[in-house]
């Protein structure tokens, strides 16, 4: 376990992590304390030397000026935490929702102040254009409807945030990201792993050389699949089994904390024979990529396993793990590295946040500040080249190697929690 002064010196680290401050390229920093002029000055609680000033949230912006959300297809995400996300979230409202299902939408609607004139069909969902309140949508569709819902969303003029992961296949992201850029408006992939603190902790890590030459990238985020009926079963909507859907999470981590994009991919897939689940889509999918500076990832990934999911980055000097990892909160992060000739373990503290506050937020952000969004479709559209690397590996059992990227995948770093 860490000595005390261990302990001390990782928390400062932590809390320099946490601190309040555009990183580099992230636009005006006094854009992240609204209205801080007009705060109401209280006087101290505790006036003694002993006691730090308690850490509160920054203020919220005026409702009347946040952004406004259109929030299409109303199943588990939307209603479990997207909505209830608009309640942490600082710059970001609901003001719009799109589903098939009126009566569900009109009672959703009732239950966060939005308007009745204010909900669509999948066929009105082009009268948004005339919405002047919305100025994002935010797609939470089954994947393979992701395309034609940004594409329609941008005709609109609107602004697109979309679920991951981004489409099915790399024709259908290159229209996204062709649809948004001749409409001029903004595309940003919900990976909201990387707008999470603790990932973010260990990306700091990683870029500040703390962990040393990186090695060895070792995730899996597999859970136990229930309703062979689902859309997630079926290969036209889903585009594949665990690695789309939650193999991406570990794909999109090994990118994002390396900072690098492999350059050769092998893949394994099991798909039983016997298991009504998987009569269209794989149950589990094992992956290896390998990065240019020899780091080597291999991550696993399944629809038949208890819920597993885990991360560790390793590197010469260090590692860093999330476990768990890839979950909406109760992330734990601890490192490892040599110190005076012993090998110490520390738990940084690092306060959970509501992911998806989080990275509306951000979007909102960027629409305000016209900044690019830190996950646009580039980012998306790479790991759909891979996972469709993937694939092909499983299929011919031959390796795929993979050309870098023909932009880069993503923007400037995400203001820090
Ligand atoms: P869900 O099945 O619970 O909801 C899908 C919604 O789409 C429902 O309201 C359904 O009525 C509607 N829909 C419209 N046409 C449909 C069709 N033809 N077939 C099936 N449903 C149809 O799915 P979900 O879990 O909310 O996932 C939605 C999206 O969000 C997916 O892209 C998924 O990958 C993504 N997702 C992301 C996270 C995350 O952590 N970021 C978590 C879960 C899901």
């Amino acid at each position: 376990m860490a000595t005390a002064q261990t302990r001390r010196s990782f928390l400062k680290i932590a809390s320099a992590t946490l601190a309040t401050g555009a990183l580099p390229g992230q636009g005006n920093p006094a854009r992240q304390k609204p209205n801080a002029q007009d705060a109401v000055q209280l006087p101290p609680l505790h006036n003694v030397p002993t006691e730090g000033p308690e850490k509160s949230p920054s203020p919220t912006e005026p409702y009347s000026q946040r952004v406004g959300y259109a929030i299409v297809g109303l199943g588990d995400l939307a209603l479990k935490e997207i909505l209830p996300a608009f309640g942490a979230s600082k710059y970001s409202k609901a003001v719009a929702l799109v589903s098939g299902d009126k009566v569900k939408a009109t009672r959703i609607a009732a239950q966060y102040g939005i308007k009745e004139a204010s909900i669509y069909s999948y066929e009105s969902y082009d009268e948004l254009a005339k919405n002047p309140e919305v100025q994002v949508i935010y797609i939470v569709l089954p994947n393979s409807m992701h395309a034609d819902f940004v594409v329609r969303g941008a005709k609109a003029g609107k602004h697109i945030l979309c679920e991951k992961p981004m489409s099915t296949n790399v024709r259908d992201c290159e229209r996204m990201i062709s649809a948004c850029n001749q409409a001029n408006v903004k595309l940003m992939i919900a990976y909201r792993q990387q707008y999470e603190p603790m990932n973010r902790a260990i990306v700091k890590m990683v870029k500040e050389g703390k962990l040393g030459a990186l090695k060895s990238f070792v995730a899996t985020n597999a859970q136990n699949q229930g309703d062979p009926g689902q859309w997630r079963q079926k290969l036209a909507l889903a585009g594949g089994g665990c690695l789309p859907d939650v193999g991406v999470y570990c794909l999109n981590a090994a990118r994002f904390i390396s900072g690098e994009e492999p350059t050769e991919v092998w893949g394994t897939t099991y798909q039983p024979k016997d298991d009504p689940r998987f009569t269209e889509v794989e149950e589990t999918c094992s992956f290896t990529l390998k990065f240019p500076s020899g780091l080597i990832a291999s991550c696993s990934t399944g629809y038949g396993a208890h819920r597993s999911q885990f991360l560790r980055m390793e590197g010469e000097k260090a590692w860093a793990e999330l476990n768990p990892a890839f979950g909406y909160s109760g992330l734990k992060l601890r490192t490892a590295k040599l110190e005076d000739a012993q090998n110490v373990t520390i738990e940084p503290m690092i306060e959970s946040v509501d992911q998806f506050a989080q990275e509306m937020d951000h979007m909102s952000v960027c629409v305000q500040q016209n900044l690019q969004p830190h996950t646009p479709g580039e980012e998306g559209l790479q790991d759909q080249r891979i996972t469709d690397a993937i694939y092909k590996s499983a299929k011919t059992g031959n390796s795929v190697k993979l050309s870098p990227p023909a932009k880069p995948t993503r923007g400037p770093d995400p203001m820090e929690s």
